[in-house]
């Protein structure tokens, strides 16, 4: 083993979350951290963590191989440039960039040097994520013809940097960066087609502080997104609709079922009252052709995001969250930008 030596940038909290990280992995060794407020300094300080005294002089350490960007959204550019250009590879905390426009400098200059630079797409290795792919994947339900991935809370924009503009806040950029990219990984070979989407402005005028959005796939997929910060009942995290049956994930901790019928072709059914009136087509099927079955058991390891990061260093790996990945992601982000601000379906063009 030959440990990568890391230091972070930021040290708020998603930087605390990566030093705990890095201290757990026998592959990673932490050098230091910098931050331009000296309170976090002091506080990486108590915890027995070395601080530099600049970024100038976090770059000039000859032993650093790898940068954590983990600072405000707005200066994941430069520092990640900075960084590519003292010979460092990069991860970026998520959303690599505010813009397509910021990325491919960035991208430009990983070519140039020949550093790794990616992006902390940590929630590809969600367990509820990983679920509803397996649910899909192995076709549990027949084909999947909808999925309906939500994140719903209550507490409006938290009090910091995200809910300013300038900064690179609003939910689009924070939450949705995740469930986005999660959309595009598990339709990696099929196309885009459109997006619809809508941003809410309930608490924050600046930035949006949630956002819907509909993805049309040339495979059929009909895929919706949505972040809000304003729900007191929450909807499940996933639903999923296919040919054979259908899927609720409540949430992160997997509480769920599938729902499948045996006997699809037992339609018939007496009517129901229903309001006003009757109906037989809403009448619910009943155990003669129905039956729940548990959500598949799905394990991922998050760890397996650094795992990658040490096999691209020092073997050569190909990284797992690609360039294109990026490219593609941010594009997107970019047409739900467009639509919400027209109104109107965009079309993705996955060429541009
Ligand atoms: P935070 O405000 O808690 O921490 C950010 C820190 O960056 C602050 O301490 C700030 O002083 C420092 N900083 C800002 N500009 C700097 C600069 N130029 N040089 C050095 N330090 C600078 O924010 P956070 O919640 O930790 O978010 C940081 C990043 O992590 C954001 O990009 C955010 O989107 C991302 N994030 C990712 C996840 C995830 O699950 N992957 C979760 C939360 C946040």
């Amino acid at each position: 083993m030959n440990p990568i030596k890391v230091a972070v940038v930021g040290y708020g909290g998603m930087g605390g979350w990566h030093t705990e990280r890095i201290a757990k992995m026998d592959k990673f060794t932490l050098t230091g951290v910098w931050d331009i407020d000296p309170a976090q300094l002091n506080n990486a300080r108590a915890c027995g963590i070395h601080t530099y005294t600049s970024y100038a002089d976090l770059l000039a350490d000859d032993s650093v191989e790898l940068v954590v960007v983990a600072t405000w959204n707005d200066v994941h550019k430069p520092l990640c440039i900075e960084a590519m250009r003292a010979g460092k590879n990069v991860i970026s905390e998520k959303p690599v960039a505010m813009n397509l426009k910021e990325l491919d400098e960035m991208i430009a200059v990983s070519h140039e040097t020949g550093k790794l630079f990616t992006v902390h797409q940590n929630r590809r290795w969600d367990e509820d994520y990983l679920t509803m792919r397996a649910i899909a994947e192995q076709n549990l339900l027949g084909k999947v013809f909808r999925i309906e991935s939500r994140v719903q809370g209550s507490r409006g924009i938290p009090g910091d940097w995200r809910r300013e503009k300038g900064h690179g806040g609003g939910m689009v950029l924070d939450w949705g960066v995740h469930l986005l990219d999660q959309a595009l990984t598990m339709n990696d070979q099929s196309p885009l087609q459109s997006v619809y989407a809508q941003e809410t402005h309930i608490t924050n005028d600046e930035c949006d502080d949630g956002f819907y959005c509909e993805l049309q796939f040339a495979n059929g997929l009909h895929y919706s997104v949505e972040v809000t910060t304003n729900n007191f009942i929450s909807l499940p995290r996933w639903y999923i609709l296919g040919e054979n049956g259908s899927t609720v994930i409540e949430d992160w901790d997997l509480h769920g079922k599938m729902t499948l019928v045996h006997n699809w072709d037992k339609i018939d059914s007496v009517p129901i009252k229903a309001g006003t009136g009757i109906t037989k087509t809403m009448a619910p099927r009943t155990d003669e052709t129905i039956h729940d079955a548990p959500l598949p058991q799905v394990h991922g390891q998050w760890t397996a995001y650094y795992d990658n990061i040490y096999d691209a260093i020092r073997n050569g790996a190909p990284q797992t969250v690609t360039h294109r990945q990026m490219r593609r992601c941010l594009k997107l982000i970019e047409a739900v930008f467009a639509s919400a601000k027209t109104n109107r379906v965009v079309p993705f063009d996955e060429d541009a």
